[in-house]
């Protein structure tokens, strides 16, 4: 495995096999690698000759309020792990590679980086967006693989390539989960013994909320009763539960699917997750 830490070094690693035409596949990830980030790993080994994985925790994607400074970093697992997996380059380039000296240029994501989790976070998706244009330019991938765990971030990132004409396919991965439904995140280490057993609360209110789609509820019915399940864990403080389109993040269109997004904090960890749902029983996650 190569590993880059500069931009000028992932770009002179990828200019052969494109010249021969090999297909690229990136994983972008923040590190602290779990089983749901080598879920994107595997998939990208399957359809690409050769796989990037990028690491990096980008700090314009954190809130004022958010865990930057305690984010998990853990480069040298990672590294394993990553060699381990098969993965052809490891990107993990410092902040000033990726920004440089005086960088003013970032992509805008109006109103769909504005609502639901962007409202909890503003300028979240903005941040995301940024990056994930740069990490595209730098790479020039064939395919980027991304996880159902961050959906918005999919619309986002599908809306990025599509609006900016980047020439990228963009496959969604499953949400990979504990046995006890928890949606695996770098954040639950977070999680002290007794808050990681409440916090699977958010996956308790997503299974609420499938089963009253699947009974034809009203998008308020179902709102209320997932925010309900949340509310009755101690502990647990509700940021939203929603019914929404999966693209648009607005109101469900009725054609009988739908997303239902939920984020809470369990303790001081705020944690996300969502549920693809369809009217018929056959839902499956990601797609
Ligand atoms: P992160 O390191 O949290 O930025 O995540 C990097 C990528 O891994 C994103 O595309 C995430 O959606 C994806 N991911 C994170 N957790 C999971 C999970 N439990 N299942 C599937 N994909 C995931």
């Amino acid at each position: 495995m190569k590993v880059a830490r500069r931009v000028s070094e992932l770009r002179g690693f990828l200019a052969e096999p494109r010249r021969v035409g090999q297909v690229i596949g990136v994983v972008p990830t923040m590190g602290a690698l779990h089983e749901g980030h080598l879920s994107l790993v595997r998939a990208a080994r399957a359809q690409s000759d050769l796989v990037v994985l990028t690491i990096f925790v980008n700090p314009l994607q954190f809130t004022a309020t958010d865990d930057l400074a305690s984010y998990p970093r853990n480069e040298a697992a990672d590294l394993e792990v990553a060699e381990a997996e098969k993965v052809d380059v490891a990107f993990l380039p410092s902040v000033e590679q990726m920004y440089p000296e005086g960088a003013q240029m970032t992509v805008s994501t109006g109103r769909l980086g504005e609502i639901v989790e962007g409202a909890a976070r503003p300028g979240h998706f903005d941040g995301v967006a940024t990056v994930v244009a740069k990490l595209f330019n730098m790479t020039n991938p064939d395919f980027a693989f991304f996880g159902q765990k961050d959906a918005q971030q999919v619309a986002i990132v599908r809306r990025l390539v599509t609006d900016l004409s980047f020439g990228v396919d963009v496959v969604v991965c499953p949400t990979v989960r504990e046995s006890d439904g928890l949606a695996m995140s770098s954040r639950n280490i977070y999680l002290s013994q007794s808050e990681r057993a409440r916090a699977t609360v958010l996956w308790r209110a997503l299974q609420r909320g499938r089963n009253l789609y699947r009974s034809r509820a009203s998008i308020e019915q179902i709102e209320g009763a997932m925010a309900e399940v949340l509310a009755g864990e101690p502990g647990v403080t509700i940021d939203y539960a929603k019914a929404v389109d999966p693209a648009t993040f607005g109101r469900p269109v009725g054609n009988g699917s739908a997303l239902l997004a939920v984020a809470a904090r369990v303790g001081s960890t705020r944690l996300i997750d969502n549920l693809p749902v369809d009217h018929e029983p056959a839902d499956r996650e990601g797609g």
